[in-house]
């Protein structure tokens, strides 16, 4: 495939974060593979200016421009890709991983008849084929695809899955006022803000994670006092969540937050990828599990095979 495009998402003016998943995981293909990476921005003549930033961060920035491309709409943004990409052939689309990407990204593999891969983990390039690598069955298994001889492909990436590396590139521009039907069965009504809690997470240097090994939500106090210790704030993962001894905004994983802080305590997390996507790139992991196997210790730096129970009070009386 000559050229990986990027998909660029916006909300209200503000170019997503989310983003760089996908441009990461472009970079890493080009390193192996060549070609040039392009960035496709839907947006209004009005708002281009806030993608400004965005140059230099690919070969190409196509720029389709409409009114109704303003802010997201499934079906105007659904026939605006399917125009472009129809006077395209011999290219790798790729999303990262959100709600508007499980939108787009089948409906656009299934009008063009082109395969579609989701929740892509990885990249690896053996004698010369090239591997996607993504989870089965809930993170049981872990599988590499090859790649025939697709001349296109659609492709969503994990959150988290590659580390974001600036590359500077001399962008070319190339818009296009395009003119789209305004019918649509869609109407979106307005969208929520999550409710924000107390603490932010994605900003925290010290995060001690805690996981179901945590056993019993009298253990938290313990948990607690060593955050405090550490200058540092809780956050869990998803079964801490659910049942309730955390708040959501404090989760840690692809359905919560991506988390880089300068240490990352991992107590009783066993290391489900769901939950390494949002924290493997903190600068130093310390994992306490009493299982040896568990997953965890393959992305900690240190680690601790023990109890948690008996291992932290310890630990806290060290730091008296
Ligand atoms: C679509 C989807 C999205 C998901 N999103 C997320 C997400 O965003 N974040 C997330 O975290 N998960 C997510 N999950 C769930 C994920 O698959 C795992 O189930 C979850 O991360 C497991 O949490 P855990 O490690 O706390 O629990 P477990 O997997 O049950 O692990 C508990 C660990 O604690 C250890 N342990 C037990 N007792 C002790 C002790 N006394 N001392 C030390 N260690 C002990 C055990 O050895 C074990 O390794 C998602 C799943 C799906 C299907």
């Amino acid at each position: 495939m000559k050229e990986v495009i990027v998909f660029i998402e916006h909300r209200f003016g503000e170019i997503l974060e989310s983003n760089f998943d996908a441009l990461s995981f472009a970079y890493r293909w080009q390193e192996l593979n060549g070609g040039e990476v392009s960035l496709l921005i839907l947006t209004s003549e009005e708002k281009k200016e806030i993608f400004n930033n965005l140059k230099g961060l690919g070969n190409k920035i196509y720029f389709l421009k409409n009114k109704i491309l303003e802010e997201y709409h499934p079906e105007f943004y659904l026939n605006a890709i399917k125009m472009f990409l129809k006077r395209k052939e011999d290219y790798l689309l790729v999303f990262s991983q959100t709600a508007n990407a499980y939108e787009l990204a089948p409906s656009l593999a299934a009008e063009f008849f082109i395969p579609v891969i989701t929740n892509i983990n990885g990249l690896e390039k053996i004698d010369d084929k090239i591997y996607l690598i993504r989870y089965f069955y809930g993170g049981k298994i872990c599988g590499k695809i090859g790649l025939l001889d697709e001349k296109s492909l659609i492709l969503t990436i994990q959150s988290g899955a590659f580390k974001f590396e600036k590359r500077e590139f001399s962008t070319l521009i190339e818009e296009q006022e395009i003119s789209l039907p305004i019918e649509k069965n869609t109407e979106i009504l307005g969208y929520e803000k999550a409710e924000a809690g107390e603490v932010d997470i994605t900003q925290a240097a010290v995060i001690i994670g805690i996981g179901r090994g945590i056993k019993d939500q009298k253990n938290l106090p313990m948990v607690e006092e060593l955050a405090k210790k550490l200058n540092g704030v809780l956050a869990g993962s998803r079964p801490v969540i659910d049942a309730g001894w955390l708040p959501k905004d404090r989760q840690v994983g692809s359905s919560g937050k991506t988390v880089k802080p300068k240490l990352y305590f991992a107590l009783g997390i066993s290391g489900a990828f769901q939950h390494v996507a949002g924290m493997k790139n903190s600068d130093l992991i310390i994992a306490i599990n009493k299982d040896e196997n568990a997953p965890i210790f393959s992305v900690s730096h240190y680690g601790v095979i023990g109890d948690l129970t008996k291992i932290v009070p310890a630990l806290l009386k060290k730091l008296q």
